[in-house]
């Protein structure tokens, strides 16, 4: 696949438009290899209506990275078919308002640097240009930041930043493979939220700490408990983190 990357701030414009009417429409969704985030998952598990336990096993293939020992998250396509994503249909994407945050962000993408002293970021996009994709011709011309608000990417980007923050903690902390059970835990919490729920609320010593208004909160609402969960992780698994702390 040819690829043009520009890099681009976010007052920056570009010419884009992706409409049903183009011959490409529905390309994008081929020849994948789709890496999840956990909130990519948990839009996605509560947009199809099941558990994130579910999901993984129905939708995503898993590997643990050789050198960090981390979980690496992929959706699982069949190769013999065009390695096509499991939610496209002839009329578009069937997981759309939960689409996964590169499917979103797309034709950008955003790299995201941390100043190692201070710990803030600095967010770059780039265009990705692939010969397949015929929405830069006669597109309509947007900034960067307009076209990250139009597609409700922030919310995403919140969420990646803070996993970002682990995984460079763990890195500083942990440089080499995690143990088995660390890694383990690290799955669970931030990918298998429903498990990690019901993992929080049997655990004695993680519930007794738990206030009356966070036990409601993380008992319903998803996105409080992948918070939760990121900062349970940082804690636990990696707490001689104090130097990220503010
Ligand atoms: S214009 Fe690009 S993003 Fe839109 S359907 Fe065609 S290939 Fe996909
Ligand atoms: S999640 Fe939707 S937009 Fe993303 S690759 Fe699959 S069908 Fe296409």
């Amino acid at each position: 696949m040819e690829e043009n990357f520009i890099p681009l701030s976010p007052d920056d414009k570009f010419r884009f438009s992706c409409t049903s009417n183009l011959s490409c429409f529905n390309e994008c969704c081929r020849d994948l290899n789709q890496f999840l985030t956990p909130y990519d998952i948990l839009r996605l598990k509560n947009s199809l209506g099941i558990s994130s336990g579910m999901f993984l096993k129905t939708y995503t293939s898993y590997h643990t990275g050789p050198e960090t020992g981390l979980p690496v998250i992929t959706l699982k396509t069949d190769s013999a078919s065009g390695s096509i994503c499991p939610f496209v249909t002839p009329s578009g994407c069937r997981v759309y308002k939960d689409r996964p945050s590169s499917c979103r962000t797309y034709p950008l993408a955003r790299l995201v640097s941390r100043n190692r002293e201070s710990g803030s970021l600095s967010e770059y996009y780039m265009t990705i240009k692939e010969t397949h994709c015929l929405g830069f011709s006669d597109g309509k011309e947007q900034t960067v930041s307009k076209w990250i608000i139009e597609q409700d990417v922030e919310p995403y980007n919140r969420m990646n930043d803070m996993l970002m923050e682990i995984i460079s903690l763990k890195n500083q902390i942990i440089p080499g493979e995690l143990d088995i059970k660390s890694g383990y835990l690290f799955r669970m919490a931030l990918y298998d939220l429903d498990g990690f729920r019901s993992y929080l609320f049997t655990d004695k010593e993680d519930h007794d700490a738990l206030s009356e208004s966070d036990n409601i909160a993380l008992k319903q609402d998803d996105t409080a408990l992948l918070v939760f969960a990121l900062s349970w992780v940082k804690q636990n698994l990696f707490s001689n983190a104090s130097f990220y702390d503010t």
